[in-house]
């Protein structure tokens, strides 16, 4: 069962949908063969034009179910084909509603199901202007055949179906329009909550006060980049860094500029990084630099650099003497050892050169 219907359909989900659809049009061309076939056997139908509607019908359901199943509407911007297979299935519903005379009234109902395809992928107002086609299509039959051959297409008879036709459609296309409004807002509801769920990764990603990583994203990111460097073997340095005398910036001059001084940090330390680096707040007063493809030398240097610069940056022009001092661990990753080890490691050559008398760097 499951070999025929992936031969069938397919195997690819979203394909199967579409092929599917296609199928069920499919079955309305054959049961628009079977009312030829029918009113054939019992002469109502002239045999030359119904053999060319069988002919008409049992080709477009081969042409539309092989176009779709073997894929080659699939970059189409709608590949299940859907306004062109109901125009068609439409004006059949007409030709046949002509050549079929008293078996007709079927194809009031095959003309409904055709507009009710639209309801899996149109919009509102091509839904609406599906029906309408409908309606003008088969209006047009009806009012033809009723001046054309009024015995078999009595007008009183015509304008029944096309009352009926006219009342069925528009329920179908009202609740098409219906389906297509809701597929709508669920796609932008979908949009919505996915903007949603980047902004709310990117908040639980950073820290609130410098907009920096914060210390459990920053693990994740250091994860991958250990894993990249055992792959790649370029060098993986990293910089633990912890501000100088910060608890007496508070005590002196208060919180609000102890945060000001964190903030300038975070700025001027990712301006010293480059792109793939990786600045996070490790803790209060404490910040990581990872720096992928880079010599525990080269992480020294920048760490330098970075030393440089903040001491010449006036951070406050209420203190113009205040400056940003810092003392930093640096080390590499060791091929085998864990995130964890590394880390340890930075944070004793930072306790080394905290002891060591501060604002300085100890490479380990
Ligand atoms: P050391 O040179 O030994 O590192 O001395 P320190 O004063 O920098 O270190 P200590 O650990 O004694 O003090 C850190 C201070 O950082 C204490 C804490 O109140 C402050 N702190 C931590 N987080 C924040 C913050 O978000 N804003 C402000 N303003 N202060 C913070
Ligand atoms: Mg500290
Ligand atoms: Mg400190």
């Amino acid at each position: 069962m499951r070999f025929v219907l992936d031969l069938l359909l397919g195997r690819e989900a979203r394909q199967r949908g579409y092929v599917l659809r296609t199928l069920l049009a499919a079955f309305g061309y054959l049961l628009g063969v079977l009312l030829a076939e029918v009113a054939l056997s019992i002469g109502v139908a002239e045999l030359g034009p119904a053999r060319v509607f069988e002919a008409a019908a049992l080709t477009a359901a081969v042409i539309s179910y092989s176009l779709v199943r073997w894929g080659w509407t699939r970059h189409f911007h709608d590949p299940a084909m859907t306004m062109t297979q109901m125009l068609v299935g439409q004006t059949m519903a007409m030709v046949a509603y002509v050549l079929l005379h008293e078996f007709r009234g079927g194809l009031i109902g095959l003309s409904v199901a055709v507009t009710s395809f639209g309801s899996f992928s149109l919009t509102r107002n091509r839904q609406w202007a599906a029906g309408m086609y409908a309606l003008l299509t088969m209006g047009s039959g009806m009012l033809w055949m009723s001046v054309r051959d009024p015995v078999n297409f009595p007008p009183e008879v015509e304008a029944v179906h096309f009352l009926t036709l006219v009342i069925l459609q528009f329920m179908s296309a009202f609740l098409g329009a219906q389906f297509g409004e809701m597929r709508r807002r669920l796609r932008t509801r979908k949009r919505e909550l996915e903007a949603a769920l980047a902004r709310i990764q990117e908040l639980a990603n950073r820290d609130s006060l410098t907009d920096l990583y914060n210390r459990r994203y920053a693990l994740e990111l250091i994860e991958h980049h250990v894993h990249l460097k055992d792959r790649n073997g370029r060098p993986l340095a990293m910089a633990l860094i912890d501000l100088d005398h910060f608890k007496l910036v508070n005590d002196q001059h208060g919180h609000a500029l102890g945060d000001r001084v964190l903030q300038t940090f975070a700025q001027q330390a990712r301006q010293a990084t480059r792109e793939g680096d990786i600045v996070a707040r490790w803790g209060g007063e404490e910040f990581l630099i990872v720096m992928p493809e880079t010599s525990v030398d080269g992480a020294a240097m920048l760490v330098e650099r970075l030393r440089e610069t903040l001491s010449a940056l006036c951070v406050s022009e209420e203190v113009p003497a205040l400056r940003i001092a810092f003392s930093a661990g640096v080390t590499a990753h060791l091929a085998g050892e864990s995130t964890d080890q590394t880390v340890q490691r930075a944070d004793l050559a930072l306790y080394e050169a905290k002891s060591a008398g501060r604002h300085r760097s100890v490479v380990a």
